[in-house]
């Protein structure tokens, strides 16, 4: 059976049109997570402001082509569409030609990341797989692995093995 996940389009949160984009050759061989490292938010009407205000702040201050990530979740697990499979993130500096960028919604220093958020993600990296956007054997981690950041915060990082395990 396809695993099911509830992604919030573009459409659905009001984000502005991509500069340009970018597809990514084949499946992404890697997941790298992150957080967003500001205040969560909570319901849509609350995230679709915090959403667009990052998209802003992506392409205007950061030049970016679009907001940074793949996919965005929220405390209660809600997945909203970020730049979506399939195409080069701008998340992770010279990391984002073969991986997918997702951002927990707020900061995981001080906060401990929900069940269900962690939960949905899970089934987005299952459903990435069964479609064929994220290699079967993906390789996760977290920012700071692969740059000096904090991100995606002590209480994240240390709960990334509940991302990798497959039960
Ligand atoms: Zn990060």
């Amino acid at each position: 059976m396809e695993p099911t996940v509830n992604i919030v389009s573009r459409l659905q949160w009001g984000a502005a049109a991509p500069k340009q984009q970018k597809t990514l050759k084949g499946s992404a061989q890697r997941v790298i997570i992150h957080h967003t490292a500001l205040l969560n938010c909570k319901g849509l009407a609350e995230c679709k402001d915090h959403l667009i205000s990052i998209q802003r702040t992506h392409m205007n201050q950061r030049q970016f082509d679009d907001i940074g990530y793949n996919f965005l979740v929220e405390e209660d697990g809600t997945v909203y569409e970020g730049r979506g499979w399939g195409v080069v993130g701008a998340h992770t500096k010279g990391h984002n030609g073969d991986s997918l960028g997702i951002a927990f919604m707020g900061n995981f220093n001080n906060d401990t990341p929900s069940k269900v958020a962690l939960l949905s993600v899970k089934q987005l990296l299952l459903s990435g797989v069964s479609r064929g956007f994220l290699h079967p054997q993906f390789a996760l981690c977290g920012h700071r692995d692969l740059g000096t950041t904090e991100c995606p915060g002590n209480n994240l990082y240390a709960a990334l093995p509940q991302l990798r395990s497959t039960t």
